[in-house]
């Protein structure tokens, strides 16, 4: 393998064939190809794309750099979520204990905050003693015996993607969507499963805002998915406000139980219920999603999606008492109520910059190993759309200190715009299968 005539066939446009790509990705696990390389490389497929091809044998090469989950014998169909990221999404939260209530087993891998975004692990870390670095072997033994398991990437899952990722990281090469496809999809098809449900994020909280690239990124994920032999679904949701009232770790564990007690906000809920339906048809244990969204409502009323997250927290060491008692949860030392500035319709309530004020309140990374504080945030309680008046308390900030709040309050001025209309995106607008897609 001569891997400067590699990078100028791609730079070129041509294509690497599958052998090629399979040897590239072992060779560069083992140091034998240099990182100078492998950003050329990255940089020739961010602007060339990749064939489908191509595509497959790059995500198969790094999921094969690694282990996997092994199922053997399992009396459940295997079904994980994905998001590609927002502010106030914690619906992994929600839906891995609602789902492991309906008889579906989650084995679900998340993430950490990234960009703007929030992370699934720095949520459930805000829960004293959770741990989300469980190994492979626990992850299977635990989803055995209790339907669900929530933790982070391993050193043994698709180790390629984690140096290929780092690099993206470092050269600009993060946002393409054939190499996004291929890092995500190597991971969660690492996991074993029968069925994938996406979450693609669109507008402007999203990583790839516009429709057009968020229905590219689905349709690439899928075609990963079902060549692999998982059945896999992708929604397209809004990400033009934050999800749910609460945006920060411990907050949206809390917002999380409220929602596992049948207490959540109407659009977190709107969009766990979508996701969660989706799910139990990929795994086949409801008929249609009149029937799937019954059996999710079930799992709520009934109370065993609520204990299944108690049982959950226990077995990865966390403190269950959360349940039923939030203010064991992390507290901020200082709360400050936010209010309206004037009369009006609350035209906007900017995901990004919310999402960056918590980075500054100290609840995000600016740098790979800061410490989040998990106890800081926002509650925000105004929806586009909805009519305020001068004085009127919108929002509550947590923070650290006096002056933090200020900056916040700062921020959260310039994120919520209040005019006379709201144009707000459908929370859920599209359903993409491998058969195409459909506007909801
Ligand atoms: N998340 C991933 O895991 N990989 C990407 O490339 C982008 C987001």
């Amino acid at each position: 393998m001569v891997v400067p005539a590699l990078i100028e066939r791609k730079r070129d446009g041509g294509a690497l064939a599958a052998g090629e790509w399979r040897e590239l990705i072992l060779a560069y696990s083992r140091d034998s190809v240099p990182d100078y390389q492998m950003s050329a490389l990255l940089m020739a497929v961010l602007w060339r794309g990749l064939a489908p091809a191509e595509l497959n044998a790059l995500a198969e090469a790094m999921l094969d750099s690694g282990d996997r989950l092994r199922w053997d014998g399992i009396d459940r169909p295997l079904v994980d979520k994905h998001s590609t990221g927002g502010v106030g999404d914690k619906t992994s939260l929600l839906l891995a204990p609602m789902l492991a209530a309906c008889g579906v087993a989650v084995p679900m891998m998340s993430g950490r905050g990234l960009g703007h975004t929030g992370g699934t692990l720095d949520k459930l870390e805000s829960i004293p003693g959770f741990r989300t670095g469980l190994s492979l072997r626990e992850t299977e033994a635990q989803v055995r015996r209790i339907g669900c398991a929530m933790i982070g990437q391993t050193p043994e899952i698709a180790p390629a993607d984690k140096r290929l990722y780092a690099l993206r990281d470092v050269t600009a090469t993060v946002e393409s969507i054939p190499l996004i496809s291929a890092s995500i999809m190597s991971k969660k098809l690492a996991e074993g499963l029968n069925g994938l449900v996406l979450d693609v994020k669109t507008g402007s909280g999203a990583f790839l805002p516009g429709e057009t690239q968020a229905l590219e990124l689905a349709r690439t994920m899928i075609g990963l998915g079902e060549a692999h032999g998982c059945r896999t679904v992708a929604l397209l949701t809004a990400m033009d406000r934050p999800l749910g009232r609460a945006a920060g770790n411990a907050l949206e564990v809390e917002e999380s139980i409220a929602g596992l007690s049948g207490e959540g906000p109407a659009d977190l809920m709107e969009v766990t219920y979508a996701l969660g339906a989706e799910m139990l048809l990929t795994a086949g244990l409801a008929g249609d999603p009149r029937d799937a969204r019954k059996q999710l409502e079930q799992s709520i009323a009934s109370g065993r999606a609520r204990e299944k997250f108690g049982q959950l927290i226990e077995a990865q060491g966390g403190n269950p008492a959360i349940l039923d008692d939030p203010a064991v949860l992390p507290q901020a030392d200082v709360i400050e109520i936010f209010t309206a500035p004037r009369d009006g319709v609350v035209t906007r309530v900017e995901p990004r910059r919310i999402g960056r004020a918590i980075i500054e309140l100290g609840g995000g990374r600016q740098k790979v190993d800061d410490i989040v504080d998990p106890a800081v945030g926002f509650v925000i309680t105004a929806r586009p759309g909805d009519a305020v008046r001068v004085g009127e308390p919108i929002a509550s900030i947590h923070a650290r200190t006096e002056d933090a709040a200020a900056r916040a309050a700062a921020a959260l001025a310039q994120a919520i715009e209040i005019g006379d209309a709201a144009a707000p995106l459908p929370l859920v607008s599209h359903r993409v299968t491998a058969g195409g897609v459909e506007r909801l």
